[in-house]
């Protein structure tokens, strides 16, 4: 199958304030081999396979966005190299960047299965990789991510440099459990050649302790990090909610996503999909659009791009999360793996 031609592009996801939808992220599938211990909890129910969108499904609806004007696709989950055959999507997927129509493929990862695909993700088009590291302590690794080796994912990140992937580490800010490893993970990194990001915990979905505990503001650590580090500004910005600095003394980058205590949203050029394709217009409301319907209904796409033409035009302002201590629950009832990260 051809890619779609650039002049067949139209860039008509405009939301009611102006900003135009150019990014996607996807999840592939809600399942995952480890279980951090914020994101999920032990035991989780995972859903049934009839609920879950093939991957020609998964590939007709990326399509259509890519053909409405997105010019940036992630695959997260849960963890997207879990899912079986995921390579025969995101190969398909890399015909829009041969055509032009589409400017970056992406995953979000935790590494575990990187050594098995780099390669093949290279291959398929795919540059850049986020990979997730909330400790680099092997028996912390494990005990955040409750089954997780980190000798392996090492393994992974050789083979994506090997391949020729740019790697950025993500880290969730963890008090208590990681707030005492920042500048070890600066220094790995620009060892490494990574970008790093840190980030705040969410408030999404039910886990097995109380999240304020755990809740650590990012401007706290950042002034900690400007006595050993030397952080200079950058203007660049992904749309997102990172703000980016150079650290003088490794010349990597440093993220900081701090969707509680900063608000990102004026700038936000993205829209989220789940694995049972439904849209989220925003990680942080509980506003949704179903797509499986229209996809699995039709087999034409008119009625797929008139639900995400819907979809766009109600995309909120913005979201508030708190973490509230009166409030333990979680702000969003979702798990971050069923949104996708
Ligand atoms: N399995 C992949 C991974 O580990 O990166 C992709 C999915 S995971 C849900 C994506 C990212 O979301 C990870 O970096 C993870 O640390 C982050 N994450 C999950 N739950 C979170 C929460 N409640 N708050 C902040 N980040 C969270």
């Amino acid at each position: 199958m051809n890619g779609i031609a650039p002049e067949n592009v139209r860039r008509d996801l405009i939301d009611p304030f102006g900003r135009e939808v150019s990014y996607l992220r996807v999840s592939v599938t809600d399942r995952c081999d480890f279980r951090c211990e914020y994101c999920m909890a032990e035991e989780m129910t995972f859903l049934p396979k009839s609920e879950v969108l093939s991957l020609e499904e998964l590939d007709r609806v990326c399509s259509a966005f890519v053909r409405k004007g997105v010019r940036k696709l992630r695959l997260t989950g849960g963890e997207p190299l879990v899912r079986k055959d995921i390579m025969v999507l995101v190969r398909s997927l890399g015909r829009h960047l041969e055509s032009g129509a589409l400017d970056e493929l992406t995953l979000t990862s935790n590494g575990s299965q990187l050594h098995r695909f780099a390669g093949p993700l290279y291959e398929s088009g795919v540059r850049r990789i986020n990979v997730s590291i909330d400790s680099l302590q092997p028996d912390r690794f494990r005990q955040i991510t409750r089954r997780g080796e980190l000798k392996k994912v090492k393994r992974g990140l050789a083979a994506a440099s090997e391949a020729g992937l740019a790697v950025k580490i993500n880290a969730v800010a963890l008090k208590g459990l990681n707030d005492d490893e920042y500048d070890d993970m600066i220094r790995w990194c620009g060892e490494c050649g990574y970008d790093l990001t840190l980030i705040e915990t969410m408030p999404m979905g039910e886990v097995d302790h109380d999240r304020a505990d755990r809740y650590l503001p990012l401007s706290v650590i950042r002034s900690r990090l400007e006595q050993t580090w030397t952080l200079e500004d950058l203007n660049f910005s992904s749309g997102g909610p990172a703000r980016y600095v150079r650290v003088g003394e490794t010349g990597q980058k440093l993220g900081f996503i701090t969707p509680l205590s900063h608000n990102f949203c004026e700038s936000c050029n993205r829209v989220r999909l789940t694995c049972t394709g439904t849209l989220y217009m925003c990680l942080g409301q509980n506003d949704a659009a179903d797509l499986r319907f229209p996809l699995r209904v039709a087999k034409d796409d008119e009625l797929l791009e008139a639900a995400i033409d819907e979809a766009i035009g109600r995309k909120p302002k913005g979201h508030d999360f708190i973490i509230d201590r009166r409030d333990r629950g979680p702000a969003v009832p979702r798990h971050m793996s069923v949104t996708g990260g």
